[in-house]
């Protein structure tokens, strides 16, 4: 069945996150009215970053080389390790200056209620990279949501026994905050003022 073209664009930009259809019909019209190299510019930048832009076969966070420039940097901190939930996450807390260590990106948090466990997320590579005694320090940064705190204390359960120091980022953070929309002040806080689990 062929869809009209606008309608297809509404539809498609209305599955974005935050995009509800209103803001959907407002940009597809804003589109029609965009001369076409401009348009253009974008369904290139979309298509180039799905091309170009995979996961990090270390820390899993998204890439264009791999492993990851992070992972490759001299100039890190190799003991530590910080495990975000997001790729976005870690671009939260490298903004904020006070952090110089490894990431690991988990892709998401463990969730009984949505069916996602332990083994849905990134927890055995974490484990793996874990082997060689280089890392000291394990910083959980998921979320402070119930998710989140979840997959901190498994993790803790999981990591402890391997010799390295679990930390949790401290309680600066309010309940229920998504790191990603954490100000720079409020997370340095918290990753200074983290306590061992
Ligand atoms: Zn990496």
């Amino acid at each position: 069945m062929d869809q009209d073209p606008i309608s297809r664009l509404v539809q498609e930009l209305s599955k974005l996150p935050g995009i509800g259809p209103k803001s959907a019909q407002r940009i597809t019209y804003y589109l029609l009215r965009t001369p076409s190299e401009q348009a253009g510019l974008l369904a290139d930048a979309i298509r180039e970053v799905k091309q170009k832009i995979s996961l990090c076969s270390i820390c899993f966070n998204v890439t264009d080389v791999d492993p990851c420039s992070m992972c490759r940097g001299d100039r890190r901190d190799r003991t530590t390790i910080c495990v975000v939930e997001q790729p976005q996450d870690v671009l939260a807390i490298d903004h904020t200056g006070s952090y110089h260590g490894l990431y690991h990106v988990l892709h998401g948090a463990i969730s009984p209620t949505e069916g996602v466990g332990a083994g849905d997320v990134r927890i055995r590579e974490l484990t793996n990279r874990l082997q060689d005694g280089t890392v000291r320090e394990v910083i959980l940064a998921t979320n402070t949501n119930l998710e989140g705190e979840q997959t901190a204390l498994y993790l803790n359960h999981v990591l402890s026994p391997l010799g390295v120091k679990v930390t949790r980022l401290a309680r600066g953070l309010p309940f229920g905050t998504e790191l990603e929309y954490a100000d720079d002040t409020t997370l340095t806080r918290a990753l200074e003022g983290r306590q061992q689990l």
